[in-house]
């Protein structure tokens, strides 16, 4: 008794037994089952029907227990995915690294693992750094907790009982508001360096702070994510920004010295102070839109990430007396070129990105039909959005936002107006294309082959 008050004060966490959960029941966790897809219900109870357990685990029960609905739910069961995939009409074995079923109703997509063994004592194969590269051994409940990245995604609900199992205090955590990784962190980085992304994007997004020993390897072991295939990279960045907490996880990412090197991308939004305010209002309202439901283009987060790179080359050309729309083209197959090296940009994403950069210097005609034909440009409203961040940030007068939202929003006769009124801008040039220079790296739209997609979240990622 006496031991266990002095390891509280001490803030020691009870040593249990890591092979039994602690068992929670409805009264204590306090999960609302209607926050709970039915169809994840469903499928629990066809897996428990045909012998087998099954539970929701993952964010979605992380999520439950802050009483958030979860956007979507992963199912933890011990039937093997030929097993799972019997038992469901709409049922897809995915992945090859790590191979899971995707279970379909509707439009609802479930994604079913089966439990896996422990990686840290099996054999699975790992690169020179420790990164383990494919891992398929299945295994006791308790082992697939284990190798759970967080103590607060370690947690598994089951719907018949309500009852939450628990192997790793998250519940505790949940209630602290502590992120902290499972095992000993510098082995979990070396087998997986993504989750050092991953520790920035829940603790930013969940505003949970990071436990010491948590966060203590990250800066040392930042560089291990140039290890990692590119593609990867960019999805576990896509879903930092697009958390709604881009900002903050931006922030985060510089303080524990996460961007620097291994993503050029960040070092040179963050490095500079001019870019700073316009990245600044970029994420501040694609966090506002995310927060409010709405949907946000990977094409016009990366334009704005890279916007003074672009316009640093840009100046840069045409300095060296290229004209300015040739000179736009150039600067942005050199950004696109460099990035892609480190990031792999889809070729969809770096195609938008060239289409908002292009239309940059076309809002500065303002006399003749040039606004009208612009207002015809399928990605107009992109356009616009990212001139109006431009003004906004200081880079441009505002004069020309407003003229154009009057533009924009204007009936015949008040756009006749403003033409009429409107100044052409010192030195546009309307002539010249875009010169090319020999051949580019990637593919025509200056994005590298990347046909997949962008992944769905924990597919063949973990
Ligand atoms: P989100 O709400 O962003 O989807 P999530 O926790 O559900 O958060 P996912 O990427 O969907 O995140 O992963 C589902 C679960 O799989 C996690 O909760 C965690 O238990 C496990 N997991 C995912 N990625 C890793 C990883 N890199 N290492 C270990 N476990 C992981
Ligand atoms: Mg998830």
């Amino acid at each position: 008794m006496i031991k266990k008050f002095i390891r509280k004060i001490l803030g020691v966490k009870d040593e249990r037994d890591p092979t039994q959960p602690v068992i929670l029941g409805a009264e204590e966790h306090g999960i609302d089952p209607k926050l709970l897809s039915p169809n994840a219900v469903r499928v629990t109870q066809t897996l428990q029907e045909a012998g087998f357990k099954a539970f929701v685990v993952g964010g979605a029960v992380r999520d439950l227990l802050l009483g958030v609905k979860p956007k979507d739910f992963d199912i933890a069961t011990d039937a093997t995915p030929e097993e799972v995939k019997k038992l469901f009409r709409r049922a897809f074995i995915i992945g090859r690294r790590f191979q899971i079923v995707h279970v379909m109703f509707g439009q609802e997509l479930l994604e079913v693992t089966t439990f896996r063994g422990n990686a840290v004592n099996n054999n699975a194969p790992k690169d020179e750094h420790g990164r383990v590269l494919r891992d398929n051994n299945f295994g006791p409940q308790h082992e697939d907790a284990e190798r759970r990245d967080f103590t607060i995604n370690a947690m598994y609900y089951d719907p018949a009982t309500q009852s939450v199992l628990d192997y790793h205090g998250g519940i505790e955590d949940i209630r602290a508001r502590i992120l902290r990784i499972i095992g000993q962190p510098e082995a979990r980085y070396r087998e997986d360096p993504v989750r050092m992304l991953r520790v920035v994007r829940f603790a930013a997004k969940l505003q949970f702070t990071i436990e010491p020993a948590t966060r203590a390897p990250i800066p040392v072991m930042a560089p291990l994510i140039n290890n990692v295939p590119a593609a990867r990279v960019f999805d576990e960045m896509l879903k930092l920004l697009q958390s709604g907490h881009s900002l903050a996880c931006l922030k985060e990412l510089r303080a524990s010295g996460l961007h620097h090197g291994l993503l050029p991308l960040l070092d040179v939004v963050l490095e500079q102070p001019i870019g700073m305010k316009f990245v600044t209002l970029a994420l501040e309202s694609t966090d506002a839109r995310v927060r409010a439901g709405k949907g946000v283009s990977a094409g016009f987060l990366f334009a704005s990430l890279l916007w003074h790179q672009v316009l640093e080359k840009w100046n840069a050309y045409r300095a060296a007396n290229e004209a300015p729309i040739p000179a736009l083209h150039l600067a942005a197959d050199d950004v696109l070129d460099n990035q892609t090296d480190s990031l792999a940009l889809q070729r969809r994403i770096a195609t938008d990105m060239r289409d908002i950069w292009a239309m940059q210097p076309r809002f500065e005609r303002r006399t003749g039909k040039a606004p009208y034909k612009l207002l015809e440009h399928p990605r107009f409203r992109a356009g616009f959005d990212f001139l109006l961040l431009r003004c906004e940030s200081g880079e441009l007068d505002a004069e020309l936002g407003n003229w154009w939202a009057t533009f924009y929003a204007g009936d015949i006769a008040e756009r006749e107006r403003l033409i009429n009124t409107a100044r052409e801008p010192a030195g546009a040039d309307k002539k010249k294309r875009p010169r090319r220079r020999g051949p580019r790296k990637t593919g025509e739209d200056g994005g590298v082959q990347h046909d997949a997609g962008v992944q769905a979240a924990g597919t063949d990622d973990e």
